[in-house]
């Protein structure tokens, strides 16, 4: 059955017994892919049969198509038993009380064990277990409302979201978290930040890098420090809350509107962009650094303004695009734009004539930079006046995934031009800034004691 150049023609259960390895075996397995050795572990009910599940030493999860495996081995054996265990969530007479909604990602999830699967773990008696120290900030109660990969997060999930927070406040909740996976956190973030406005209280979306089966999970860390930035703190504002420093010193708070996924795996993954972050937060101390936010407030007041249009793009410009990007934007029915462009705001010669059609039809093109960091400034250079007598317009600092979906949440609620503008280029929650600070670009991201301990070591 095996072709050392094509690799297993049967299922994984039999792969398995042809080489005497047992679920919970630490294996080695050559394929056409290349060598990797990890623990065997059970399959879940919905994978399929053609890939066998791997944990790695670093942690990660990997799958392994049986058609690619060309020899395995087993070195070793080990069963392993995991079960968070389920206490009741107390109560504290006095205690603030704030709401859990999960939606998925690693924070999330748990792998079991039994089945392989990774499973949410969101009930209080499971976060309880889990997490015990929650129970010292809060009184939390939990609502899964989805359970899924932010990369499947869209306009049903915002929409649904900002609703179900705004009962929430009505109801008289004192902080909101909401549990999230960090890839795509940004964008929710962005997306409450427009359309959750004047929140009296605190909304916190959180996530995990590292889920909570691995040593190095900063699931539990991230929780405490939302809860204690959810009950305790007085900004009143759509907030990130992530790891600061590599090391587990203390959180950030991040603005909705200004904060970023910067790394692929570390844990201090999220920055501010464009400024500082609003705070630091510990398990028991919100130290802000910004003053300028808004307080939380005594009142159940909050305007939810649950828009988006689905017809809008975010076209990241790269040397040679091609005006048939465009055309077919429009052919398809695309009813916005944002351009992330290079420099202070620039795309080349052969885009003019699809960016003039779009000017003709009515069809809004906003500018954002690729380099994240300071502003569109399109006075400077020949292409930049250009571009804005074909009517494209600048959007100062706004980050190019936030121009995103705010103009889709613009879009979302009219068709006059004039007014999408009018909402696009209006702040709403620091979604354009005055000026970055300089001090933003350099510290306050965490990176310190790592940057001095780097710079120790080649300036001697
Ligand atoms: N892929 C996951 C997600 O964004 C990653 C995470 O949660 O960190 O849902």
């Amino acid at each position: 059955m095996i072709d050392i150049f094509k690799g297993y023609k049967g299922d994984a259960v039999e792969i398995l017994k042809k080489f005497n390895i047992r679920v919970w075996g630490d294996a080695e397995i050559k394929t056409t892919r290349g060598d990797f050795s990890g623990i065997i572990l059970p399959r879940s009910e919905n994978d399929d049969d053609k890939h066998i599940v791997l944990k790695l030493v670093t942690g990660y999860n990997v799958g392994i198509d049986v058609g690619t495996i060309t020899d395995m081995k087993e070195i070793g054996y080990k069963e392993a038993h995991y079960k968070i265990p389920e206490k009741e969530f107390p109560f504290t007479e006095g205690q603030p009380k704030v709401k859990l909604f999960g939606t998925g990602g690693t924070i999330a999830s748990r792998l079991d064990y039994r089945t392989g699967a990774v499973i949410p773990a969101f009930s209080p008696g499971e976060l309880y277990g889990a997490v015990p120290e929650l129970a010292d900030i809060c009184n939390l109660e939990t609502e899964k409302l989805f359970a899924v990969f932010s990369e499947n997060m869209g306009p049903e999930q915002y929409k649904t979201l900002a609703i179900a927070i705004g009962k929430e406040i009505e109801k008289g909740i004192d902080g909101i978290i909401i549990g999230h996976g960090t890839d795509t956190l940004h964008h929710t973030a962005a997306a409450l930040s427009f359309m959750i406005q004047d929140p009296p209280i605190p909304i916190i979306l959180v996530g995990s890098q590292r889920s909570s089966d691995r040593p190095s999970s900063d699931a539990a860390l991230n929780l405490m420090h939302a809860a204690t930035a959810a009950a305790k703190s007085d900004i009143a504002e759509v907030m990130v809350c992530m790891f600061g420093p590599t090391s587990d010193e203390y959180g950030l708070l991040h603005q909705g509107t200004r904060v970023r996924k910067m790394h692929s795996s570390y844990r201090s993954t999220f920055r501010t962009i464009g400024d500082t972050p609003i705070a630091t937060v510990t398990r028991d101390k919100i130290t802000p650094i910004k003053l300028n936010y808004n307080r939380r407030r005594n009142d159940k007041k909050v305007k939810i303004l649950p828009y988006f249009e689905d017809k809008v793009a975010l076209l990241y410009y790269y040397p040679n695009m091609q005006s048939d990007m465009i055309y077919s934007l429009i052919d398809n029915g695309y009813k916005g734009i944002v351009i992330a462009g290079t420099g202070l705001g620039h795309v080349n010669k052969p885009l003019y004539p699809a960016i003039k059609k779009c000017q003709k039809l009515g069809i809004p093109i906003y500018m954002t930079v690729q380099t994240l960091w300071g502003y569109v400034h399109m006075f400077v250079y020949d292409t930049g006046r250009d571009l804005m007598n074909y009517g494209i317009i600048p959007t100062e600092n706004m980050l190019p995934e936030v121009a995103f979906v705010k103009l889709s949440w613009a879009l979302g609620q009219t068709e006059d031009m004039d007014k999408v503008r009018d909402l696009m280029m209006t702040p709403i929650a620091d979604d354009i800034t005055k000026r970055e600070p300089y001090n933003g670009y350099l510290i306050y991201q965490g990176g310190i004691p790592e940057v001095e301990e780097f710079i120790k070591k080649v300036h001697k």
